[in-house]
């Protein structure tokens, strides 16, 4: 971290703000110039408070070098994390495709789409038991039955299960019944929740929140990641935007991003940020152009009928379509799905 003290600060400023540094086990490095005395904290500067500099009236500005999210980020941990799940890895070569219905909504249903994902070559099939309505009347998932049938269908299929956690008194129970726990975009900043997660055995998809930054996103990782929990995916699912007919847009250029920021994998979920399932494919095709790691799709036996999110999500054939659709994609760029 660089302070920079204004013109009139003199030597008993540079004391209080080397006092300050070097209260944490900091080195303070002192430089000064005709204009401006700068001052280096040379050491882990996470350990300092920034806002402390910030209130001092004598000090111009603060400079951070580090990136506040030390376990999540590519400085700290320079190869790329490749998530072990099962039989497959997420953030390696492979493109991972995660695939399933918005919501267990029926033994049949699900197990009818399950067949089909595993049948088009998914990896992972995901499906939620406890749902984050807007409205409190609407459909809010089976609960712990639900659960169980994501289960056998796992079992049945042979695909890892994914599901949504959305209350600290869920976690172990739901951590029971599958391979992956999801944190949900209302929930990236419940930090009771990410703790609770993070003292979990099982890899974790986070996505990010509707109107988080990406540092807030990172930082909500770190959470995780603090807790022991090394095992973080993270799911760019689009931010709130002034364009009603794209639900949450994808920002383009995010994932890449992202990925210089962190050697987590990032996967992304074309399905809730489109709401629209005649945009999946060519949104989903951009985000493994884009480097990607994976998707996570919403698709249904009978999309006419689905309890929530009936307009985005595919029809078993239209998934398997998709599937050859980012495979050709992921072959152009040495991947594969
Ligand atoms: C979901 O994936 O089921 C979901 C509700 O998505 P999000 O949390 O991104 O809105
Ligand atoms: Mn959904």
């Amino acid at each position: 971290m660089i302070i920079v003290l204004s013109k009139k600060a003199g030597e008993k400023e540079i004391e209080l703000v080397s006092k300050e540094i070097e209260s944490k086990g900091l080195t303070a490095h002192v430089s000064k110039g005709k204009e401006r005395i700068i001052i280096g904290a040379i050491g882990d500067e996470r350990l300092l408070n920034i806002e402390h500099f910030n209130a001092m009236p004598f000090v111009e500005k603060v400079v951070p070098i580090l990136a506040p999210y030390k376990l999540a980020s590519r400085e700290f941990h320079e190869e790329n994390t490749v998530v072990k799940v099962k039989g497959f890895e997420v953030g390696g070569d492979k493109v991972a495709i995660i695939a399933g219905p918005c919501a267990i909504e029926s033994e049949e249903i699900l197990f009818e789409t399950a067949h089909a994902v595993k049948e088009a070559g998914a990896s992972m099939l995901r499906g939620s038991a406890f749902k984050p309505r807007t409205s409190p009347y609407d459909f809010q998932g089976m609960g712990e039955e639900g659960l169980k049938l994501l289960k056998k269908a796992g079992e049945e299929t042979g695909l890892p299960v994914e599901t949504e956690v959305m209350d600290t008194r869920h976690v172990a129970m739901v951590a029971k019944y599958v391979d992956v726990v999801r944190i949900g975009a209302r929930n990236m900043q419940n930090f009771d929740l990410l703790k609770e997660v993070g003292r979990l055995n099982k890899p974790v998809i986070l996505k990010n929140g509707i109107a988080s930054t990406m540092k807030e996103f990172l930082m909500a990782a770190e959470y995780i990641m603090s807790e022991g929990n090394k095992n973080v995916i993270l799911c760019n699912r689009g931010i709130r935007s002034f364009e009603p007919e794209l639900r949450f847009p994808l920002l383009n250029g995010m994932v890449p991003l992202l990925k210089q920021k962190t050697h987590l994998p990032v996967i992304v979920d074309p399905s809730h940020s489109t709401g629209n399932k005649s945009l999946i494919v060519p949104v989903s095709r951009a985000a493994i152009a884009e480097g990607a790691d994976g998707l996570i799709v919403e698709v249904h036996s009978c999309p006419e009928k689905a309890m929530c999110d009936a307009a985005q999500q595919l029809k078993p054939n239209e998934f398997a379509n998709m599937m050859k659709e980012v495979g050709a994609i992921a072959k152009a760029i040495g991947r594969s799905i």
